[in-house]
């Protein structure tokens, strides 16, 4: 996809601070940080988001997960918790129509979000 961010991103087109990486995913740091800890893990590959996701996507899936658990390790937030998320569509305000799993941590997060 020529024209999304997070393939340029990935592509490294466009700068981004790494957190950690593995062959199939790519973890950065959220450029408007929505807590102390505030990453996003996404696929090296374009797919546009979690309602697309079907079984052939599992080893993917699984692959950004376990990289969210990784960098949740790293950041230091692994022991107190963390809040994993995937936005869908307009009501959850998703604005980047690449995959994109928000790992946040470092407070005391809201529930239910706002
Ligand atoms: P969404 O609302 O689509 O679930 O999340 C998109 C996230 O990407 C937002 O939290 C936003 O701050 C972040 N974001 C948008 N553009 C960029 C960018 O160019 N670089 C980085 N690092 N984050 C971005
Ligand atoms: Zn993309």
């Amino acid at each position: 996809m020529s024209d999304c961010i997070f393939c340029k991103i990935v592509a490294g087109e466009l700068p981004s601070e790494e957190v950690a990486s593995t062959n199939g995913t790519y973890a950065f740091r959220d450029i408007n940080p929505g807590a102390p800890t505030h990453v996003l893990v996404v696929p090296r590959q374009h797919i546009a988001d979690a309602s697309v996701i079907r079984p052939e996507h599992a080893e993917m899936v699984t692959e950004m997960v376990q990289l969210a658990q990784r960098v949740a390790e790293s950041e230091g937030v692994a022991e107190r918790g963390y809040r994993l998320v995937l936005n869908v569509g307009e009501d959850a305000q998703n604005s980047v129509p690449h995959l994109h799993l928000h790992l946040l941590g470092g407070r005391r997060l809201g529930w239910p979000p706002g």
